[in-house]
């Protein structure tokens, strides 16, 4: 069979399988299946050998029981970043990226780095390490440290760091602080914690709460958890005009902000995403 039709039959497949975005989808694992770009497909309609109809077939089964494409592909860019995803590790989200950009803007601006001779960041619950390799290859003088509580996601945040060769980034096992020496400090502490409600997740789509990772979802009974421990410890690990900046969760923007200015951080600012919906907050602490 050919490509162009391979597509269809595929696209008729998914959608009649209530997957929305059908087409562009097949369209994504055709040429997977044959290992060419669109402009190839679309110009050589080129035939698929039995090897790649059994690979198409295959990924197409899968996503039709909703495992979401970006495990079946293997890999998403994130800030021109190759990060490579599957089972038990969360797929990094566009707002991430903006957190990403904000963290930089606020990296410069601060002028953390003359603060200390080599910028310290610490990035928790790092899951693939997107925030933490981003920021290490942008900052190749920083040393950038991920934690996350689970070896799943840290043994794709390793495999990310040498796909992409990036050296000033290392990765740790463990609860938020918990592995961390307390003699470190560190000029920025960002964080995109788990923050969905415990008793919403079972109503988000089947993507997300039949195959991503549970712990990086769930922030608690009010989704607020990971920010209160974050917040109260962060204060130990700051370095003096340190800062702390996280993704928020759609509406706790209010509350987090809260909980940082009563636990004295000073310079609170939030950011709205494209969206609209505040997404990104940063604080400043001083000693
Ligand atoms: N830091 C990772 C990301 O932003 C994982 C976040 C998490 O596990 N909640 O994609």
């Amino acid at each position: 069979m050919n490509a162009m039709r391979k597509i269809r039959d595929v696209s008729e497949f998914l959608g009649g399988r209530g997957i929305t975005s059908a087409e562009r989808e097949a369209e994504l694992i055709i040429r997977r299946g044959l290992g060419m770009d669109a402009v190839t497909i679309y110009r050589d309609d080129p035939s698929l050998t039995e090897v790649n109809e059994e690979f198409v077939s295959e990924m197409a089964l899968r996503r039709s029981m909703r495992e979401p494409l970006q495990y079946i592909l293997g890999s998403v860019d994130f800030m021109g970043l190759e990060i490579s995803v599957g089972k038990g590790v969360l797929i990094p989200r566009p707002e991430t990226e903006l957190l990403v950009e904000q963290a930089v803007k606020i990296a410069h601006s601060y002028q953390l780095s003359a603060i200390s001779k080599e910028l310290t960041i610490l990035d928790l619950c790092t899951g693939s390490g997107c925030i933490a390799l981003a920021l290490a290859s942008e900052f190749r003088n920083a040393r950038v440290l991920g934690v996350d509580i689970s070896d799943d996601a840290l043994s794709y945040a390793i495999k990310n760091a040498e796909i992409n060769g990036i050296l000033n980034a290392s990765f740790i096992k463990g609860d938020l602080f918990k592995p961390l020496s307390p003699n470190l400090s560190f000029d920025l502490i960002i964080s995109n914690p788990p923050y969905i409600k415990s008793g919403d997740i079972s109503s988000l789509q089947p993507e997300i709460s039949e195959w991503e990772p549970l712990n990086a979802l769930d922030g608690g009974h009010d989704g607020l958890l990971l920010y209160r421990k974050t917040i109260l410890a962060a204060c130990d690990f700051l370095n003096d005009k340190g800062m702390l900046i996280f993704e928020l969760g759609a509406g706790c923007a209010e509350d987090v902000v809260s909980l940082m200015k009563s636990a004295g951080y000073i310079n609170i600012e939030t950011m709205k995403d494209y969206a609209g919906i505040e997404r990104i907050v940063s604080a400043r602490w001083t000693r």
